[in-house]
């Protein structure tokens, strides 16, 4: 087959990270990229370095710990940016120096406040410098959909000319329809010089509801690139959802014959991790991993799927790893039954880590019947993140959860019903359906900094 190959261009770390309610701190990041790794995408924005210490030394982590992805670091178009996210990305096997600069006009005169010449002139000079010390740099015109075109494609011009490797046309505001979208891609990949040698990006914002739509327009009309984030998170309304992108691409090869490195299996574990670690849960509708994606309720949809999947389902709850819903984990399940669901859920463990899960897993549903993964996920935060009883201290080292997620809220259903931590402060919250219980988390408190700084893309 000789399908178009798509780079997956994951920005959950940054674009995601700048939603509400959705700041991490670098053991998390860290946790989150190396399941960002295991789901195979291409590209890692692992933060901005300037914006804050913490993000500086988030990026400077996940360089220094993968060697597969491309790492890249968010920098404004100037010096002291670019500097800074260079030197984050020091560690790293294959660093990228991504540059941003606003090219509307309104985006100029009122937050920039800089002339279109001025604009010009800056941007070529920024990626300059980045290629200066980097070979592989992208550059984004911040709020392109809303970028005079001859402007727009007199900046792209320019920055291909000073080195950029890769150019993100960035639907900034979510403000784009998927025929103007792909339409901007053509005019752009027409009437630019140099741009045949160049990556063309997609970036698209939710706002309308349209980001994967018109992601997906973009490719259609050349962009080999698409920016998109884990559950969707991001700015506002989000960002590109990735696995919506990646199973709409699998699912209908037909009308979009391309191809993409992602491990679809990791998509649920993936989107697990990132509610579990932002306490933020998934829109139970949401397509592809929310928990009633692959759920049949009515009477007429149940008959058929037992006679015929195919006849309601367009993909398999396993292609995209969501665990087998018909195995429901009680008391009679056994320790590989219970590993299984596990490492479906993305935690491998150790033996000892294993026995304490089991042990507790094993109290647990005795009283409350069916555990769910809620449950599950629950029980493994308590043992991964250290409460652990004194025997099994040396057992520990494998754990998956930085210890720093222990002092983040967290309903204490499991460790309460399982008759661990009895003197935490937290009362148990189970809610009437086991399956709501991390519904009511109150958001943590934990913001950086940087929600109040420029937001990038
Ligand atoms: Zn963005």
């Amino acid at each position: 087959m000789d399908r178009p190959r798509i780079t997956i261009f994951d920005t959950t770390l940054r674009d995601g990270e700048q939603s509400p309610g959705c700041s991490m701190n670098v053991q998390e990041k860290l946790h989150l990229a190396q399941q960002l790794d295991r789901l195979g995408v291409d590209v890692i924005e692992a933060g901005f370095p300037i914006a804050s210490d913490g993000d500086f030394e988030a990026v400077q982590s996940i360089a220094a710990s993968l060697r597969r992805p491309i790492v890249a670091g968010l920098a404004r178009a100037c010096t002291g940016d670019v500097d800074r996210a260079w030197q984050a990305l020091q560690g790293a096997a294959r660093p990228r120096i991504h540059v941003f600069l606003a090219t509307s006009d309104i985006h100029l005169k009122y937050k920039l406040r800089i002339t279109r010449e001025k604009c010009l002139e800056q941007a070529r000079e920024a990626v300059r410098h980045a290629k200066s010390l980097c070979a592989d740099v992208e550059f984004s015109p911040e709020d392109a959909t809303r970028t005079d075109v001859a402007f727009l494609c007199q900046v792209v011009e320019a920055v291909i000319a000073a080195g950029a490797t890769t150019v993100n046309i960035p639907d900034t505001v979510g403000y784009s329809m998927p025929e103007e979208y792909g339409q901007l891609i053509r005019t752009l990949r027409e009437k630019v010089a140099g741009i045949d040698k160049v990556t063309i990006s997609t970036h698209c914002h939710n706002d309308l509801g349209l980001a994967v739509a018109n992601s997906l327009a973009g490719v259609q009309q050349g962009a080999r690139q698409v920016e998109c984030t884990i559950n969707g998170i991001g700015e506002r309304a989000g960002n590109a959802s990735l696995e919506e992108i990646v199973m709409a691409m699998r699912v209908r090869p037909d009308r979009y014959a391309y191809e993409t490195g992602i491990a679809s299996e990791q998509l649920y574990p993936s989107s697990q991790m990132l509610a579990e670690i932002t306490r933020v849960p998934v829109q139970p509708n949401k397509a592809i991993i929310g928990r009633n994606a692959f759920a049949h309720e009515a009477g007429i949809h149940q008959d058929g799927m037992l006679k015929n999947p195919l006849t309601y389902e367009i993909m398999t709850p396993q292609s995209v790893g969501v665990p087998d819903s018909r195995l429901v984990l009680g008391k009679h399940s056994g320790r590989h039954a219970l590993a299984l669901r596990c490492e479906q859920l993305g935690h491998q463990f150790e033996r000892r880590e294993l026995d304490e899960i089991y042990r507790r897993f094993v109290v647990l549903a005795d009283r409350i019947k069916k555990v769910q993964d809620s449950h599950l996920l629950e029980l493994i935060q308590d043992v991964s993140s250290g409460n652990l009883s004194n025997s099994d201290v040396a057992g520990s080292q494998g754990k998956k959860f930085p210890p720093a997620t222990a002092a983040l809220p967290f309903p204490r259903a499991v460790s309460a019903a399982a008759g661990a931590n009895s003197n935490d402060s937290h009362p148990a919250q189970v809610s009437g359906s086991a399956g709501q219980a991390m519904v009511s988390i109150p958001f943590t408190d934990h913001h950086s900094d940087q929600e109040d700084y420029l937001w990038g893309v």
